[in-house]
């Protein structure tokens, strides 16, 4: 494994377990199966994790964390708090749901730019206190925006930035990748801790993983890469990708045989222009929501693009 620091903290994987794929919202394997995943991921080295009060994936983490020396393990959340109560209720949550007295990182989910944090103000202040208290131990927040990147500079309050980050810029929602990239490199040079994610463009770039990967590695800028894992092998060809391993024929085979289905996540608000795009005719708007039928869906990924909020993955 490789490590990075956060800040004064020492020996974070630069590999960081990314849990959505670990959420209901896009796994419906046995939670039993998922503590599994993470305790091999732990065994490998990964000691970084990070989830969101959004996933509901708490109590997974907890039965996880429970006998582990807390000390050795970062876990990361966030939320879409924006004043002082939503702030004490995602707090108080995430302690009681984790089964933890802190938190080693906590942001603002999905932030926009710096009006928005402005507008979630009450919400920061409140996350200083918990700082303070040592309840929090660093602060930041998470985006699909370049706006938001670049106004991180702004607010000391923000240590830690997690764009989205991969060679197509899929899914970001202002500007192309060399717009993230400039951002990117401003944040850094203001000392925030980069934490890049959907690198893998939400399941889209899963046919050039390695190229994918090698992407963002190679982003001097980047401190650590969070990456949605749901088998083995997966968590097996990321740390291979880390450490510049060859994967070896077993391992290709497993994941090129490995099922995978696109989902559309429940926010879409029907538009249709992801339907529009799909040439196989998988797509359909039925009561306002785009559902896909995965008899004709090839899963070639030409409607990601489409979808400015980024709702369509390939899991
Ligand atoms: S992945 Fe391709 S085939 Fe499947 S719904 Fe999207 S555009 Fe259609
Ligand atoms: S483009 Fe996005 S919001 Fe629009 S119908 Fe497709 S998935 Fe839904």
């Amino acid at each position: 494994m490789i490590y990075t620091n956060l800040f004064e903290k020492k020996h974070i994987s630069k590999l960081c377990y990314g849990t959505l794929s670990l959420s209901n919202l896009q796994n419906s394997d046995t939670d039993e199966n998922k503590i599994k995943l993470l305790n091999y991921a732990y065994e490998k080295g990964i000691n970084f994790f990070d989830t969101a009060e959004l996933y509901d994936n708490y109590n997974i983490l907890k039965k996880f964390i429970k006998d582990k020396d807390r000390d050795t393990l970062i876990i990361a959340s966030k939320s879409y708090a924006y004043d002082k109560k939503t702030a004490d209720y995602s707090i108080n949550k995430a302690l009681k749901e984790l089964d933890t007295d802190y938190l080693d990182v906590f942001m603002l989910h999905e932030q926009d730019n710096g009006n928005n944090f402005i507008g979630h103000y009450e919400a920061v202040e409140r996350f200083m206190k918990y700082k303070q208290d040592g309840i929090i131990k660093h602060f930041g927040i998470s985006t699909h925006r370049v706006e938001a990147v670049k106004d991180s500079i702004k607010f000391n309050e923000i240590e830690l930035v997690f764009p989205l980050l991969n060679m197509m810029g899929i899914g970001i929602q202002d500007g192309t990748i060399s717009d993230m990239l400039e951002a990117v490199k401003i944040a850094k040079l203001n000392n925030k801790f980069i934490l890049a994610m959907k690198i893998y463009g939400g399941g889209h770039l899963i046919t050039n993983t390695k190229k994918a990967f090698d992407f963002v590695n190679n982003i001097s800028e980047v401190d650590s890469i969070a990456v949605g894992m749901s088998t083995i092998e997966e968590i097996d060809a990321n740390i291979c990708y880390l450490e510049n391993n060859e994967l070896n024929d077993n391992l290709k085979n497993k994941l090129k045989n490995q099922k995978r289905t696109l989902v559309i996540e429940e926010w879409c608000v029907g538009c249709g222009k992801c339907a529009i795009k799909c040439k196989q005719n998988a797509l359909q708007i039925v009561n306002g929501k785009c559902k896909v039928d995965m008899s004709k869906c090839v899963l070639c990924s030409y409607c990601a693009g489409e979808c400015a909020d980024f709702y369509i993955k390939i899991v």
